[in-house]
């Protein structure tokens, strides 16, 4: 990037919200029903039929304002959107546009060298989600209008961005909240998190904004920032070369890593905007407010602060083990059982995480218990097995998730620690390697560690490292 330059970003995010039904009717917001089978005449747009609001919807759009420090509008009203597209049978969709349900938010993001912003964040607004084109089936372009009326929140960034990097934290933040809010499942690759990506550039110490291009259609992190990265680039040459950027859509090809401009008739927009006559303002009042508030669930940086307290956790793992509301669930369940805080820590940010981002699962996926991890770090600490044994202990528990006490006895895991028996296995080892003996003894200390091999050899791992070691040394000792 030309270093003479600020690049400006605006995110707008669509999140769809994990209620059971539709946000004006009662039909299933179920992904994956046959096409077109989740319907009904109100989310079809037949003439006549009266839409409802579904309650949730709303608690779920005060949640998150709540949790982005927004302020709420007790008093909000729905808006048509009127515009011509085959997967919108009403010909309109409703939406919010004066008097969103939340505005004047923030929301902080920390880059990788520390540095921490406020990105503002505009309002957030309730709106039915539209159906969904298919165009992949080679004859023609088919409709499924399932995901008509499906609700969706669309939470309005300020054009605060500087940097993909700080979009991209910026967008981890948003999907970290409403993951921990419980009110969106997060998934960018299945769509139900959707970015659209506003960015402009400008002259470093330039105050006037420049004009905006939209950039919609990626389907991941990785491909919001590869866009942005793309576009800011492509609007600098422009300027560069004495052009002017065009106010336009371009749609992001993930194939080919470029953004192409949609065609113009299709971003042609007069919504003509008006308020929604068939829906009554929405009345929050003061005790339903209270209600939602009071089912405020402990926010990711809350929840940080207390695992470093409570814990006793460096700031690096509370980081980790809070990224996601699943993970950090999972460690206070093995927690529960154990007060070696620390070691529960490592396991799962070692040995859990490589396992769930290797078959990229989900935590709440992962074949162990997490008791029974906290259960397998007890038996380390008390000597049952040693680090090494127990790592073959969890392989074993990833296919059979039971106690792993139980385990170590069917298997006859247990640690040697018995002095008497380490001694026979050691005498016999040092008996047949007396060159090995020999170099011990002019001084090659380094023999020590071909030993160590050999009696965990002989025992199949399952000598007690530090009891071995000693005895061993013993041994040698006496023999100088
Ligand atoms: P539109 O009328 O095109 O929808 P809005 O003013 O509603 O534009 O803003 C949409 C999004 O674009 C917001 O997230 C906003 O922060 C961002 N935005 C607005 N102007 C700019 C700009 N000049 N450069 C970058 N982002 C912008
Ligand atoms: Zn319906
Ligand atoms: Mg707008």
């Amino acid at each position: 990037m030309n270093p003479e330059y600020e690049a400006v970003i605006g995110l707008e995010v669509h999140a769809q919200l994990l209620t059971d039904t539709k946000i004006f009717c009662g039909c299933s917001t179920k992904f994956g029903n046959p096409p077109n089978t989740n319907v009904c005449p109100i989310c079809l747009g037949h003439p006549g039929v009266l839409p409802v609001l579904n309650k949730k919807v709303v608690e779920f759009a005060v949640l998150m304002g709540l949790a982005t420090n927004c302020r709420i509008n007790f008093d909000s009203v729905f808006a048509r959107k009127n515009y011509f597209y085959p997967d919108l049978p009403k010909g309109y969709q409703i939406s919010q546009y004066e008097a969103p349900i939340c505005e004047n938010g923030f929301v902080e993001i920390e880059l990788k060298d520390g540095t921490k912003r406020n990105i503002g964040l505009t309002r957030i607004h309730m709106e039915e989600d539209a159906g969904k084109s298919i165009h992949d089936l080679a004859e023609a372009t088919y409709v499924d209008v399932n995901r008509c009326g499906v609700p969706l929140i669309e939470i309005v960034s300020e054009p605060d961005m500087h940097t993909p990097e700080e979009a991209y934290e910026y967008l981890s933040r948003i999907r970290q909240t409403v993951q921990y809010l419980g009110i969106c499942d997060g998934n960018m690759e299945e769509g139900s998190l959707r970015c659209d990506a506003n960015v402009s550039v400008r002259l470093k110490g330039e105050k006037k904004l420049g004009t905006k291009t939209e950039v919609k259609n990626m389907n991941s992190f990785k491909n919001v920032e590869k866009a942005l990265l793309y576009e800011i680039d492509r609007q600098i040459e422009i300027l560069e070369d004495g052009g002017r950027i065009i106010q336009e859509t371009l749609l992001w090809d993930a194939g080919n890593n470029i953004a192409l401009p949609m065609r113009s008739k299709e971003e042609a927009h007069d919504y003509r905007y008006f308020p929604e006559p068939d829906l009554m303002p929405v009345a929050i009042s003061q005790e339903w407010f209270n209600e939602i508030k009071a089912g405020l669930p402990e926010l990711p940086k809350e929840r940080k602060l207390r695992f470093i307290s409570e814990f006793s956790l460096p700031v690096y793992d509370a980081e980790i083990l809070t990224s996601s509301r699943d993970l950090a669930d999972y460690y206070e369940k093995a927690v529960s059982v154990t007060k070696d805080y620390k070691s529960v820590s490592n396991w799962v940010m070692g040995e859990v995480l490589k396992i769930v981002n290797e078959n990229k699962i989900t935590v709440s996926s992962f074949s162990i218990r997490p008791e029974n991890l906290g259960r397998l770090i007890n038996l380390i600490n008390d000597n049952t097995v040693s680090g090494k044994i127990a790592k073959d202990v969890f392989q074993i528990m990833l296919g059979e998730d039971k106690d792993p006490a139980v385990i170590i006895k069917e298997r006859n895991l247990v640690q040697i620690t018995d002095t008497s028996e380490l001694e026979g296995v050691i005498d016999s080892v040092l008996e047949s390697n007396p060159k090995d003996v020999k170099e011990f003894l002019s001084g090659k200390e380094k023999v020590i560690g071909f030993f160590v091999g050999q009696i965990m050899k002989e025992t199949k791992g399952k000598a007690n490292p530090k009891a071995v070691n000693e005895i061993l040394r013993k041994r040698l000792n006496a023999l100088r």
